[in-house]
């Protein structure tokens, strides 16, 4: 039995404002094991590419770590000088960006954008190179004769599969993906999920997914975490927080997309806004946007409790839960 690859702890990011440090991540703590695949889904600014930029140390002003640690195979990251992480990055963890048409440089062919990343890594020679590019092309079914386009001569879901093959280019442990599918009509979002979950089967990286839609990731995901206003409200198997999820939250989110499978019900949103990040109320941060919020809910700010193998943030849960 081995140990997990990633273990992040009590993590907290601010972004400075005018108004003060709003809390972008608070207190988010997880294990990942290796092979295993992590979603992590919520609504626009809950916060969730903000925790993968700094599980990835790629934060930049005015976001800054406030807290926390991020274990690589024992190793703390935020202790890491930027040197000492190079050595870490496309080796042991790499990161697909959203956009591959802004994370792709125009003016450069794919091979030698591949090639780049490999002289900035490693000491191989052009052939090996050659070798390798056209290796990790094929793996995400494009044809090696596209080494010689430019990232427009590419359809949108060839440039995304072309970023995940700069990604696998040093066979790394751990593939972090920020809504890789979020730009894609629906047939090459399912073509490109296919493409990756048989590559994590095969090489065996695990994968941490954000996703603002959660029909993306329910069929290929181990372990689902929702996030809102910063915090992980909800963690466990992917399959046991869609069936029966705890957090109010995570209902809401659940009954805000269709079935395909399931019966034909109306869809219903969540009313309301998140709350302020600046300033964020000392009680639940969803308590506002809750039907079932009491008084202790508005004064106490309630903890993560665990139960098997899941985890939930809500005073009505932790009560329920209770022997
Ligand atoms: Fe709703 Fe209270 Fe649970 Fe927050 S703690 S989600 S307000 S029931």
């Amino acid at each position: 039995m081995t140990g997990p690859v990633l273990q992040v702890r009590n993590l907290r990011v601010e972004y400075a404002t005018p108004s003060g440090p709003a809390q972008a991540v608070e207190d988010v703590s997880f294990d990942l094991a290796q092979g295993e695949f992590l979603a992590i889904v919520g609504e626009s600014g809950c916060g969730k590419s903000t925790l993968l930029f700094a599980v990835a140390q790629l934060l930049t002003y005015p976001g800054s770590l406030a807290g926390g640690s991020v274990l690589f195979d024992g190793v703390d990251f935020t202790s890491l000088s930027p040197e000492e992480l190079r050595q870490h990055r496309w080796r042991d963890i790499s990161v697909v960006m959203q956009s591959a048409m802004n994370a792709l440089n125009p003016t450069l062919t794919i091979a030698a954008q591949l090639a780049d990343a490999c002289r900035a890594h490693t000491d191989w020679n052009d052939e090996r190179i050659e070798q390798r590019s056209a290796e990790v092309l094929s793996m995400v079914a494009i044809d090696p004769v596209h080494l010689k386009s430019y990232p427009f001569q590419l359809s949108g879901g060839m440039r995304q599969r072309a970023m995940i093959a700069m990604a696998l280019l040093l066979e790394p442990k751990l593939v972090i993906m920020d809504e890789p599918t979020s730009a894609l009509d629906v047939v090459a979002q399912r073509s490109l999920m296919h493409q990756v979950e048989t590559l994590r089967r095969q090489l065996g990286f695990a994968v941490i997914f954000v996703t603002h839609d959660m029909s993306v990731v329910s069929h290929y995901s181990d372990r689902l975490a929702v996030m809102y206003a910063g915090e992980v409200v909800e963690l466990g198997p992917t399959r046991e927080v869609f069936d029966h999820p705890e957090h109010p939250y995570s209902r809401g989110l659940m009954e805000a997309f269709p079935s395909l499978l399931g019966e034909r019900r109306q869809l219903t949103g969540i009313a309301g806004n998140p709350p302020s990040l600046v300033n964020p109320p000392v009680g639940c941060l969803f308590a506002d946007r809750c039907a079932h919020a009491n008084d202790e809910c508005r004064t106490v700010r309630p903890e993560l409790i665990t139960y098997g193998e899941h985890q939930v943030r809500c005073h009505l849960v932790a009560r329920s839960k209770q022997p």
